[in-house]
């Protein structure tokens, strides 16, 4: 028994697709920060639930209904795989299919893919066909730190040219410099304190990186953007201090996206910061990965065509018998870690 604050490794049934499902083989898997989230209970999280949302493998089974996909095909699948038919899903929020963060379904509200094979609901809609190309660890990055850090840039609205801030360059930071760079962002600012982590920004397009243990961003941020402020911001790493930094160095009227997961206290305080959120015009939006085939497609299009290489945030490789330890230093960040891929 594996409740809060404990991991292990236990035996259970190959899953059994309903008539729109899909039963996935993994090959290989992706640890992320929200696994430790849900450890530690930030998120909630079910008694003996099988933790991972991020993975790809071969197709095993398809339920009857299921009209495009057949055993043996290389897929990946969003962290988020809503049922594109509820009220939210139709509203275009699928993250928030049938109700709070309802989209987000391996790991949260049923086993998720840190096992031999997962379960896929809805799969004609939620799985995409990984390019031959395309490796299945490259393809693995679309699954969740891709598709929510492009997602936050999306959501960001640079102006062509325009400029951003990026507090915190983990792997969805990093992917959300990433995106700026392909959305035509001319001003990218990342903000960390790990030096790895400031040299690989720039690899994926950081013009301008600061790190908060030598200098005070948000005094270079004003200062480079001659006192205006920039076009937007994101708060990538979940804290207060980052959010507060967001709301002084954007420009007025100008957009702010949270993707962290603030687990240090109870409520986002947004008006109580120096320069406050209504006086500024700003706009604050939170997102989530929205998920779906097209979606996917489209991410994996970019890998295809070489306009991003995310392998490079893989920085430790682990067998699945290992995941142990690599959950251990994921909490951590020992060694540097940013991402471990889990190979099957
Ligand atoms: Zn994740
Ligand atoms: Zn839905």
């Amino acid at each position: 028994m594996f409740g809060l604050g404990g991991t292990g490794f236990m035996e259970k049934p190959i899953p059994v697709p309903g008539p729109n499902d899909a039963i996935i083989k993994t090959t290989v898997a992706l640890v992320c920060t929200t696994d430790c989230h849900l450890v530690a209970g930030t998120l909630g999280t079910l008694p003996n639930i099988t933790l991972g949302h991020e993975a790809v493998g071969i197709v095993h089974e398809v339920g009857t209904a299921v009209r495009t996909l057949e055993k043996g095909q290389r897929v990946a699948v969003n962290a988020t795989t809503p049922c594109f038919r509820c009220h939210a899903c139709q509203r275009g929020h699928t993250s928030q299919c049938n109700g709070l963060m309802g989209g987000w379904k391996m790991s949260h509200s049923k086993d998720g893919s840190f096992a031999e094979y997962f379960h896929v609901n809805d799969a004609d809609a939620n799985l995409a066909l990984i390019p031959d190309s395309v490796s299945d660890e490259a393809a693995c990055y679309t699954t969740d730190m891709m598709s929510i850090g492009f997602k936050g840039i999306e959501e960001a609205r640079i102006p062509i040219g325009g400029s951003v801030a990026i507090f915190a360059q983990g792997p969805v930071g990093l992917m959300a410099t990433a995106a700026a760079r392909l959305l035509g962002a001319a001003t990218i600012i990342a903000v960390d304190k790990r030096p790895n982590r400031l040299e690989l920004s720039k690899f994926f397009g950081a013009d301008i990186t600061l790190n908060f243990t030598e200098v005070d961003p948000d005094e270079e941020i004003l200062d480079i953007t001659n006192g205006i402020g920039v076009d937007a911001s994101l708060e990538a790493i979940g804290s207060q201090m980052a959010l507060d930094s967001c709301v002084r160095v954007t420009r007025s009227g100008g957009n702010i996206v949270n993707l962290g997961i603030h687990s240090d206290g109870p409520t986002i305080d947004v008006l109580n910061t120096p320069r406050s959120v209504e006086m500024k015009a700003l706009t604050i939006r939170s997102v989530l990965c929205p998920g779906g085939r097209d979606r996917m497609q489209r991410l994996l299009k970019l890998i295809e065509m070489k306009r991003i290489d995310p392998t490079k945030l893989t920085t430790h490789k682990f067998k699945f018998h290992e995941l142990d330890k690599a959950f251990e230093m994921m909490g951590t960040k020992e060694d540097n870690m940013i991402k471990p891929l889990i190979v099957f």
